[in-house]
Order: C-alpha cells, then structure tokens, then sequence
C-alpha cells in the first residue's frame, strides 16, 4: 500500500527551523531519519531539517511522545535504528507526524525542541543500521544494454532479462556511509590478448549510480512476500555507489557474476528517506516498449503499475585533487532519473522472496545501475567512456576513463513533482585513495 498523504506532505507547512524553508534535500516535508553523533557525544537516531539535526534520543528522554510515536522514537534512540525499521509504517509515520508539529512553524514546543538540535556540519553521520544482508539487481535497463553491448555485441540484453528481474548477494561488511575513503582494490585482470592474468591494482575503477532500499518488516522463511504487499516491506531509499573494478569484473564474472570486482566497498547516502516522505512522487511504471513480455503473474499488480516508480532526479559529480586545488567546482557527469528502472522496487522485492527467501528489517536492496537511454544520463564511467575508449574532458583541462586517486565521486537525488516541496537524499560521496 501506498503511504496515504496527511499533513506532512502540506507544501503550504514550514519549519521554525529557518535554514529548512527552501532547503534543497531537508525541509520540513523530508524528516529523513538516520544515525548520527554530536560533537563529544555517542551514536544515536536523528531527523535532518535543514542545516541541523534533531537528536531522537534526547527527545525520547525529555518525554516528547506518545503512544505509538512513543515506541517509534524508543526504537530510533540507539545507536542503529534496526528496531526502528523492523515496527513498519504505523509506528514510523507516527514518529514523523510528532516530529513535524514540534518542527513547524506554529509549534508551542520550539522552546523544549531548540536545544535537541545540533549543527549538522558539527555532526559525524554512521550507517543507520546494522547490515545483514545486501542484495544487488540489475534492472536499469539502458545500463544492461549498453554494457551488454560491450561484452556481447550481438546480444547485449540476456534472454532472461524482460522475465527475471536479475541479481545477486552482495556483500554487506563492506557497505560504508558517505565520506569514507574507497581504497583501490588489488585483483587479477587479464588483458585480451594475453595468455594468462596478472595480479595487481585495478586500472579500471569505476561507480555505478543506484538507488539502495532500506526494507522495513521482514517475511518468515518460506513465506513470500506477494506483489501486493512488497510495499509495505519498504522502510525507505537512499542513493548507493555499487563501486566496480572493470578489469577484474571482465575476467571473473562467468560463471557467477560479480566477486572481488564489486566487493571491496559500497557507499550509501546515510540518511533513510522514508517512504512515507517520498509518497507524492510515486509515478506509473513506464509501459513496456511494444513487443516485450508481460511480467509473469506473480510480479504483475494494477497498483504496482500505476504507482510503482519513483520520480527522482539523479545527478553525478566528480572532483579530482587538481580540481580542488584551483577550487574549480566538481563537473557533473550524467543527469537521470529513477524512471528508467525496467522492474519497480516492488517486483525486486517480489521476486527476491518468492521462493521463500526471507528479508530481515535492515536489509539493504540495489536497484542495480540507473542510466538513461540518452548519453547525458548513463550512470556509470564504463558507459559514459564507451569502455574506456572515450575519454572525459574536465573543466581542469584533465581527462578521465576511469577513476583515478585522489578522485572523489559525489552522487545526488531529488525527488520532484507538480505543486509538491522537493526533497532530497544528502550527499553519496567517496574518494579514491591508493590501495594498500
Ligand atoms: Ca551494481
């Protein structure tokens, strides 16, 4: 089910929180919940608004909530919000109502509120779970073309590809929040025309942009979760930098897919954009181009077709070291939209679960890379070079294929609609150092 709209969607509210009226990713209409500690303080669970971050435990202790509000902020105030995750939506959208009427701008309780609030440029953001499992699909349909296309010119897309919505366990040990450090990994490649593989530092470093699917409430083991009940598995989405070492990729990945090639690190914007938050953006799922396949019954719903998609703004910047220091602003690289999913969140979660795999609260889903049909929006190095072929002109007269050190990869989101406040994801960034 949808989230039903209530007063937090009003674009009319504002916030007493002056830096929120207008804030590009955190009005008062977002409430994105995440993990955060103060200055000299320990972890524990936040709202963004604006410029600052409202300290959730520090509420709870005051005794600012009731009821299911109250059981909601009790699990936010840890130092992971699993808890949080695992009560779903009721809880959790009685959590955001409370917070948005202490936050707006007739609030009686500003007084109590104020000094819950910390500077967010003083604040170091965590992960806002504990991981246990990550799932990676692939179902950004330009991107499988064009990277079908260079490892197999004649059948870019796999006979499966309209059928199963395709994927993999990935790796969740090594998921880090924005800002961390991506340490270049050491693998074997080998070279074309080569004999045999050589083992080193990869020399084709590059990111995918993807949206990452924070999920809510788990299935029990042999239980799918049917397409008409997908959504309420959804906590919330964030952007997510599924990193890849191409070379290794090219030598590994038949017959099992991705190994050392995608394991090394993956970075998500720290903050849970809740579905609750993104319901006015929800879309139609694009109608199939004529001739494609229907979805298999179990992955087809009226409800998941007229409302299964997200309209979000998807943007890439990269900023190299010799960038920075001649204080040139980072070049943004593609501009896309989450529109060009071919599968909905709700089909990825569908088909994950039915044949009884169960999803645990906290576990993180990749939609796979997101790239438009349209060059200006390819959403990954490996495309936008054409394999490396091309390369990158930079506003510092450099030029890039793939990454080099000192690179640093800045993704963002924003969800847009008519008459609606936009709201966005916070920044999903890393930095390429040398690898050990
Ligand atoms: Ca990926």
């Amino acid at each position: 089910m949808i989230p039903t709209f209530d007063e937090t969607h009003d674009p009319a509210r504002r916030s007493w929180v002056a830096s929120a009226n207008g804030h590009a990713e955190f009005p008062i209409q977002n409430l994105p919940f995440g993990v955060f500690s103060p200055e000299g303080g320990s972890p524990r669970g936040g709202i963004a608004i604006g410029d600052w971050i409202l300290d959730l435990k520090g509420a709870f202790d005051m005794g600012l909530f009731r009821g299911d509000a109250e059981i909601a902020a009790m699990a936010a105030s840890g130092r992971k919000l699993n808890p949080l995750l695992e009560l779903g939506a009721g809880p959790r959208r009685a959590l955001r109502r409370r917070c948005f009427t202490l936050l707006e701008e007739m609030s009686t309780e500003r007084a109590a509120v104020e000094p819950l609030l910390h500077p967010a440029s003083t604040c170091k953001l965590h992960l806002p779970t504990t991981i246990g499992d990550y799932t990676d699909f692939y179902a950004g349909i330009h991107h499988a073309v064009n990277v079908g296309r260079q490892f197999r010119p004649h059948s870019p897309l796999p006979p499966n590809y309209k059928y199963v919505p395709i994927g993999y366990h990935g790796r969740a040990s090594s998921i880090r929040p924005s800002g961390a450090e991506v340490h270049r990994p050491r693998g074997q490649r080998k070279f074309p025309n080569a004999e045999v593989p050589v083992f080193g530092l990869t020399q084709r470093l590059d990111y995918e942009l993807e949206l990452g699917v924070w999920i809510g409430p788990g299935n029990e083991l042999g239980r799918p979760i049917p397409i008409t009940e997908a959504d309420d598995h959804i906590a919330g989405l964030c952007l997510l930098n599924d990193w890849s070492a191409r070379d290794f990729q090219a030598w590994e990945y038949q017959p099992l897919g991705p190994f050392l090639a995608k394991n090394f690190m993956t970075t998500v914007s720290p903050w849970i954009v809740t579905a609750e938050a993104l319901a006015p953006f929800r879309l139609a799922q694009p109608p199939r181009p004529r001739g494609d396949p229907l979805p298999l019954d179990y992955l087809q719903h009226s409800h998941d077709q007229k409302a299964g998609a997200y309209a979000i703004e998807l943007v890439v910047f990269l900023s190299t070291e010799a960038m920075r220091a001649r204080n040139l602003a980072p070049h943004r690289l593609s501009r896309g939209t989450s529109v060009d999913l071919y599968w909905s969140i709700a089909q990825l979660i569908t088909h994950h679960t039915c044949g009884g795999c169960n999803l645990n609260a906290a576990d993180l889903i990749g939609t796979g890379t997101i790239s438009s049909s349209e060059e200006t929006g390819f959403g990954s190095l490996l495309e936008l070079s054409h394999g490396g072929e091309k390369r990158i002109a930079l506003p510092s007269g450099e030029t890039r294929a793939f990454l080099e050190d000192g690179d640093e990869v800045i993704f963002g989101g924003h969800a847009h609609a008519l008459g609606r406040i936009s709201i966005g994801f916070g920044a999903c960034a890393g930095t390429i150092v040398p690898g050990a």
